[in-house]
Order: C-alpha cells, then structure tokens, then sequence
C-alpha cells in the first residue's frame, strides 16, 4: 500500500516542523495552521483512522493521548488551555487517511465546532 503523507512525514522522507518525535509518535505543525498553535499528533503505525482501530491498539492510542497532553504543554499551552481533535470520515471533515489528533491553542476555541 502507497505511504500517506504522514507516513512520510515520520519517516523523514518529505519536510516538516517536527516538534516532538518517540518510537510510537511523532508531532510537527500543522502546514495550514487554524490557531496560532497548530500541531498534529500522529502514530508512527499507519491506522487510517480512529474507526478502525482495534483492541490491540489500546496502549498505542494510550501513548497518543497521554503525548498530546505533554507536547501541549512542552508548547505552553496548558495554563490558558487547548483543544484536542480527531476528525473521523468524510462528515467528520477528515482528509488524510493517517490517524492524527490536532493540537489547537493560543486562541479562545468556540463551541459548538464547525
Ligand atoms: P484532517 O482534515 O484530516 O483532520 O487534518 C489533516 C490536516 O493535515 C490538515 O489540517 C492539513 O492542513 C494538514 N496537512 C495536510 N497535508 C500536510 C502536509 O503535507 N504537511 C503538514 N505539516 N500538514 C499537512
């Protein structure tokens, strides 16, 4: 199967901020950031998807949410707060098939989302 972009991202074949990197995860900014914050927060491990992953994967997105948390704060956003967001699907605004959670702050974020 071709590589997403992320994949190539995390496998430093193709340029990016790179913000936060580990075995499981890796962090860079987002290309067209959405608040003066912007960072994406994927698996080294191509899930497509939050709808398909499965059980033996509960410690990876574990790791993933629980790295969000600390990449926030290593960026400073803890104090004022931030917000965490997976888009699943095509209603759900998703546009690259690689599981990513976005990392927003540094403005006020408004609810309900768009
Ligand atoms: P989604 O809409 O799938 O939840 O989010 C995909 C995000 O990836 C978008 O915010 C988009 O700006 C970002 N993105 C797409 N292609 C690239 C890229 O090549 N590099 C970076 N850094 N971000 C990208």
């Amino acid at each position: 199967m071709n590589k997403t972009i992320f994949e190539k991202i995390a496998a430093r074949e193709i340029p990016a901020d790179i913000v936060y990197e580990d075995d499981l995860v890796v962090a860079f900014k987002d290309i067209h950031p959405q608040a003066p914050t912007h960072v994406l927060l994927v698996p080294r491990k191509p899930i497509p998807r939050i709808n398909e992953a499965t059980t033996e994967d509960q410690a990876l997105l574990g790791h993933l949410l629980l790295k969000a948390a600390e990449v926030a704060r290593r960026l400073g956003l803890d104090q004022r707060g931030y917000r965490l967001v997976i888009n699943n699907g095509a209603e759900g605004g998703e546009s690259v098939p690689h599981l990513h959670c976005h990392i927003l702050g540094g403005r006020h974020m408004r609810w309900p989302p768009g």
